[in-house]
């Protein structure tokens, strides 16, 4: 199957009278190179189930099924574009499953039917993050993620202490995957085009997982929250007794948040699990 022979998005978009709802952070991708090179990052997704968040007029979701996703679960807020996907059915032989509604509400175990599935998507700008955060914290439904974010957000995601990017998304991110900038993509590539440049992040799961992300999210929020203070200072707000805590985890009091790594955010919070 070839999605160069499905009529274009443009003139999908301009027959249905369809236009970009800014509110719902839609900028559209209708280049189909690019969807396709997104799809190619995500590796090989033949015979395997993917969830696409966001499909808008469908161009990720036409490369997704080109690649062979089966099934392709998408999951659309925006019931405007349900009539362009719809067509996609039977297009893929059936491979493709629409979903209407909020993704922060779906319930993706069981989307993907006790199954592990890729996530691949296109994320509106506005609910990337506490996406992401979601699938950070997912049990066992999910699998590799590959995905667009502002590329600020994505040097967010992949950034190395010491550097101004690092802070909880980071940290919370590589608690969990291997995380990866794949490619950036200009803001002109999409339709209309945003204020700033996007970026593909590759997130595959780590080995070792930290196994209590909402313990790591308290401690960065603490530490993170007064970045250029001292941790003995910013971690009052966690607990009062700072100092025994840093010393236990190993970690000098005056430090500051941007400089510990990975290893030490987890002593650091295995140390504040076993005293709280
Ligand atoms: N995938 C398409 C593309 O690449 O051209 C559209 C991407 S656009 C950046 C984001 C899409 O997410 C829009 O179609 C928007 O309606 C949808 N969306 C926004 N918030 C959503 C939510 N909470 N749940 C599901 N979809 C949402």
């Amino acid at each position: 199957m070839n999605a160069d022979d499905l009529p274009t998005l443009r003139d999908e978009l301009e027959a249905h009278g369809l236009w970009a709802n800014k509110g719902l952070g839609q900028h559209f991708l209708l280049d189909l190179n690019i969807t396709r090179r997104i799809a190619r990052a995500a590796g090989d997704i033949a015979g395997k189930p993917v969830i696409e968040v966001g499909p808008g007029p469908g161009g990720l979701t036409r490369a997704l099924l080109e690649a062979g996703a089966d099934p392709l679960i998408v999951i659309e807020k925006d019931e405007r574009f349900l009539p362009l996907l719809e067509p996609l059915i039977e297009w893929s032989g059936g491979r493709l499953r629409i979903v209407q509604g909020d993704a922060l509400d779906a319930d993706e175990t069981a989307l993907a039917g006790g199954k592990r599935a890729a996530v691949i998507s296109n994320l509106p700008y506005n609910v990337g993050t506490p996406l992401l955060v979601k699938w950070l914290k997912a049990d066992a439904w999910r699998g590799d993620m590959t995905l667009m974010f502002q590329k600020e957000v994505a040097q967010r995601i992949v950034a190395k202490p010491g550097s101004d990017a690092y802070g909880r998304l980071a940290v919370l991110a590589q608690a969990r995957c291997e995380c990866r900038l794949e490619f950036t993509v200009p803001a002109r590539a999409f339709t209309p085009p945003p204020k700033i440049a996007s970026a593909i992040v590759r997130l595959t799961d780590r080995a070792d997982p930290y196994p209590d992300l909402s313990a790591l999210e308290r401690v960065t929020a603490a530490a993170f929250g007064q970045r250029r203070k001292m941790l003995r200072a910013a971690l009052r707000s966690l607990t009062p007794d700072a100092e025994p805590l840093l010393r236990a985890a190993g970690i000098e009091p005056t430090a500051r948040a941007e400089e510990i790594d990975q290893a030490g955010f987890r002593r650091l919070t295995d140390a504040w699990r076993t005293k709280a």
